[in-house]
């Protein structure tokens, strides 16, 4: 034995009940009994848990830590908040497959979905690989602090594929059939499936879509039957208007894979969309198709500046201000001054949409900094209210206000997912799992890495929408039977030993904060946990009550199971 936690309430990750007054025995990386009084073996260290409770180490299904992992094994702060495995390449974000000569253009098409600029991205980013199968070579010899599967990425391999032409057209016969060849060996390689999105918000630099918002219905139909020709993968995708459930159903039939289909959130302005999706999916299932609609317990609140306005960026009227984002801030403020890009911008808020992040919900929009000190009994005020007060329109006071502080304001948006009732409701839906934290993206918007203790502490304990052991499951057990991950997700004999040990009566997420720790110094916010005493992965403990452990982090832990003094493992085969 290596060691046993004693005396914990245990949550198996079942959704049963927990076990009061439980021990649990780990040995080699895996536990090996679970039971009351276990025997105690002189010389093991024994975890007095007595108060506290134990769960799985939580499965977090959405991120996007494909770039931030080749020079943060520890993709931190996740294991912070009790995540003990991570799936990246979610939405076809991947940064592999990638040719040498197209790092330039995929570090471009990042940098504006993922929220990092382009400097942390080429400082940072490790390119020691070119095919899917390398990079998972790359990350599995540098070693990580979680265990990490991945999907391979739709944008990401047509670039790999059709180079620049990739966000300007479908693709040929020839290029899909080399797409879907790589599909093929990224399979083989230990893809836990394949991602893409069609998502109108997802865009590269310069406002231009992100690749694989290009593929017709032949491609994406193809790219997905190769995922699935070897009875293996999960396709998952962030659906747009085209791609509505009654479509992604009969490319389930057609493929018999399961499908996890993003972003689920409630929009005030469309409030039963969501709910209208849960039910198509329902009777999918009641159909035979595995589908799983990805909700998130967090609301959507966005930090940004008008250099870069994402809650913007789905509106056509905004394709010129994305151009100049990031490029030229004197122009981009002489195209807020302009009058007719204004009226533009009115007109399509105007208009009903059915997916669009932002719909003229300007009491939604608050001042957070100013960025001069006599602005400053502004802040936290909304643009509804200030605009009101000034006898203006409210898109006329942003952009006047931002302009007039050189687009330095720091606005908080809270758009999508923050009507508790409706939130509430679909995360306890049948058909939903709950993810989408976009971990290791939209860095300098939002971070929802601590997900699973705000849904433990918010919705569990204060709200009790759900029961603790219910909440437990939602992260656990269910996202590894999902994604057919192997002896993860609960404990019991012969799992492996990710474990979370917390308090139950103060467990949650703590306020977020801005931290200059990115490649070349860029900005990202973080939050830290609250209330989570202990973490491990694969037996090794990377948590303790003051927060992440060193030599965890420096990747120094004796005899990990890989070798590479990180306790994280690549995950490479999944259930059928
Ligand atoms: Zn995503």
């Amino acid at each position: 034995m290596d060691f046993l936690i004693s005396n914990a309430l245990v949550f198996d990750g079942s959704g049963a009940a927990p076990r009061p007054d439980c021990d649990v025995a780990v040995s080699g990386g895996r536990i090996t009994a679970v039971g009351k009084n276990l025997p105690r073996e002189t010389g093991v260290e024994t975890i007095d848990a007595e108060g506290l409770a134990l769960m799985p180490g939580i499965i977090d299904s959405h991120t996007h830590y494909d770039a931030q992992v080749t020079w943060d094994p520890t993709l931190d702060p996740s294991p912070s908040h009790g995540v003990t495995t991570v799936i990246m390449g979610n939405c076809g974000f991947s940064i592999a497959p990638c040719h040498p000569g197209d790092r330039d253009l995929t570090m471009r098409n990042l940098t504006q979905v993922e929220g990092m600029s382009l400097e942390a991205l080429r400082a940072g980013i490790v390119w020691d690989f070119e095919s899917f199968a390398d990079y998972l070579d790359a990350i599995e010899r540098q070693g990580v602090v979680p265990n990490v599967a991945a999907f391979v990425g739709h944008s990401a391999l047509r670039t790999y594929v059709m180079k620049q032409a990739a966000v300007e057209r479908a693709a040929t016969p020839d290029e899909l059939d080399a797409m879907c060849g790589i599909v093929t060996d990224a399979m083989a390689a230990g893809a836990i499936g394949f991602a893409t999105s069609t998502a109108p918000q997802h865009n590269g630099a310069g406002g231009v879509p992100m690749p694989s918002r290009l593929a017709d219905d032949t491609e994406l139909e193809e790219l997905v039957r190769a995922m699935g020709a070897g009875g293996q993968g999960v396709f998952m995708l962030t659906k747009g208007d085209r791609t509505d459930v009654p479509y992604l159903e009969d490319l389930a039939a057609k493929s018999g894979r399961p499908f996890v289909i993003a972003a689920l959130l409630h929009n005030p302005t469309n409030p039963d969309g969501t709910f209208a999706d849960l039910r198509a999916i329902n009777e999918a299932r009641r159909r035979g198709r595995e589908l799983w609609g990805q909700v998130s317990c967090c609301p959507l609140t966005m930090d940004f500046t008008m250099q870069s306005a994402y809650p913007l960026e789905s509106l056509t009227a905004w394709q010129p201000a994305m151009k100049l984002a990031g490029a030229d801030l004197n122009a981009l403020k002489a195209l807020y001054g302009d009058m007719e890009f204004r009226a533009a911008v009115r007109a399509e808020l105007e208009t009903p949409a059915g997916v669009r992040l932002f719909n003229g919900e300007w009491d939604k929009i608050a001042v957070t900094q100013a960025a001069r000190p006599e602005n400053q009994p502004l802040e936290h005020r909304t643009i509804a209210d200030l605009a009101s007060e000034a006898g203006a329109d409210p898109l006329d006071w942003m952009l006047n206000f931002a302009v007039a502080e050189n687009l330095e304001t720091v606005f908080t948006a809270v758009l999508l997912n923050s009507d508790e009732d409706a939130v509430g409701r679909m995360i306890t839906d049948p058909n939903a799992s709950v993810a989408l934290s976009d971990a290791g993206a939209h860095l300098t918007f939002f971070c929802d890495a601590g997900f699973g203790l705000h849904l433990i502490g918010h919705w569990a304990r204060r709200l009790q929408v759900l029961t603790l052991e219910q909440a437990v499951h939602e992260l656990t057990a269910k996202p590894a039977d999902i994604f057919g991950i192997p002896d993860r997700g609960r404990i019991g004999p012969g799992q492996w030993a990710d474990l979370m040990l917390f308090d139950a009566n103060t467990v949650g997420r703590g306020a977020k904060r801005r931290q200059f720790d990115l490649p070349a110094g860029a900005p990202r916010l973080v939050t830290d946990a609250v209330g989570v005493v202990g973490v491990w992965i694969n037996g090794e403990r990377v948590v303790d009550a003051n927060g992440a452990i060193d030599r965890a982090i420096d990747g120094t832990i004796d005899g990990t199971i890989d070798g590479t003094g990180r306790p994280g493992h690549v995950l490479r085969e999944f259930n059928a």
